[in-house]
């Protein structure tokens, strides 16, 4: 059995522990760390602290597959619309950019994170949240790696799939192991930053609004609304509704390096502005999207890059492609390649 560590329970790390599971599940032993408390990632439902059942998605809001991807990863949406993960958006989203003729909208009923909450179930990976790996060093045919607490442990494969810029931070031997040149490609890849803002309501309260998410143009601070329970087509009475504000990319920027509490009073009131009429929620959650989508990815790497062949060390991960669905399914797919060659 080879022991696997998998560094990331998003969707790169989560499509990435199941692949593997379902091709080579005698051969391998798979671990998941993530420093978060729960799966998904930037895929990200959070719940209220109320009310366990209203919900919100801060991160991904709808899954967009082109005529393309619907085609060559067809048997991905299959799969997640056989078990219910996927439905069909129904509703409009109001100032969305065209798109090509064909593309279909998915929305998943339970939140975004359902989607890597899936693919890690099926991996049968014993998942470790809490778990922030710090360094990495190689230790003849094996990695050691050290987390913020705990003991150092040995793995024979280690796949690092958070953002590339969380990659870099690492400390070990990972820098002695990079060229010059792969350095200067992964520190070319940039991020837009974003902040989320999760409104949770109380049950019965009425959100009146003719669309169920909406792009806002001109607002120098927010993006995009989204009647958050409408959107995911939840009808249940007992659920509150919830309410999701994106900001611009600019704001995010600007406002990088603030007190997340001030941040969240100038969206407020921001939003305020925007919709009046919006009651008071019962309870916020305000989220900083250090590295929310990618703007520029690694250059001629696509998927993955191998930092060492043996002990295996690779890293994937959307920054290796484009910041969707789509770009994690084909990084977790390359990923997955390098894995069985090396196994
Ligand atoms: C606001 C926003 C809106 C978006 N909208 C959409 C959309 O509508 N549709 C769409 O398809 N995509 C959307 N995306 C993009 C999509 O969410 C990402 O492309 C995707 O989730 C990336 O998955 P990943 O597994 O590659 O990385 P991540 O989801 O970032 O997963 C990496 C994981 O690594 C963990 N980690 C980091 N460092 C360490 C460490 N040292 N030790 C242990 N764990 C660590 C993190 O906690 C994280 O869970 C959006 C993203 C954001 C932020």
């Amino acid at each position: 059995m080879s022991r696997v560590l998998i560094v990331g329970a998003g969707l790169t790390g989560g499509l990435c522990a199941c692949l593997l599971r379902r091709e080579m599940a005698h051969r391998v032993h798979i671990e998941v760390w993530d420093k978060a408390r729960g799966a998904g990632g930037r895929m990200s439902t959070s719940r209220s602290p109320s009310n366990l059942f209203c919900t919100v998605d801060l991160g991904a809001q709808y899954i967009t597959a082109t005529p393309y991807y619907s085609r060559i990863h067809k048997s991905f949406y299959q799969e997640l619309l056989m078990h219910g993960i996927f439905k069909p958006l129904e509703a409009t989203v109001e100032g969305m950019s065209p798109m090509e003729q064909g593309t279909i909208h998915y929305i998943t009923p339970s939140g975004t994170s359902s989607i890597v909450k899936y693919y890690l179930k099926e991996s049968g990976a014993e998942v470790l949240f809490g778990h922030q790996l710090t360094h990495v060093y190689r230790r003849g045919q094996c990695w050691e790696v050290h987390r913020k607490e705990g003991l150092p442990e040995q793995f024979d494969v280690v796949v690092l799939t958070m953002p590339i810029p969380q990659i870099l931070q690492l400390q070990g031997d990972i820098g002695s192991l990079l060229s010059e040149s792969e350095r200067q490609k992964l520190e070319d890849v940039s991020y837009s930053s974003r902040y989320a803002l999760g409104l949770f309501y109380k049950a019965g309260v009425q959100i009146s609004v003719p669309w169920v998410a909406k792009y806002v143009s001109n607002n120098p601070c927010i993006r995009y609304i989204a009647t958050d329970d409408k959107k995911r087509n939840l009808v249940s009475e007992e659920f509150g509704p919830s309410v999701v504000v994106h900001t611009t990319f600019s704001f995010g920027m600007e406002h990088l390096e603030e007190a997340t509490e001030k941040v969240q009073t100038i969206i407020l009131q921001e939003l305020h502005n925007v919709l009046p009429g919006l009651p008071e929620p019962e309870t916020i959650k305000c989220q900083k999207w250090r590295y929310s989508q990618v703007t520029r990815s690694v250059t001629d790497c696509p998927g993955q890059m191998t930092l060492l062949a043996k002990p295996l060390l690779v890293c994937g991960g959307d920054g290796f492609t484009h910041s969707n669905f789509d770009g994690c399914v084909e990084s977790a797919l390359k990923l997955f390649e390098v894995l069985k060659s090396s196994l």
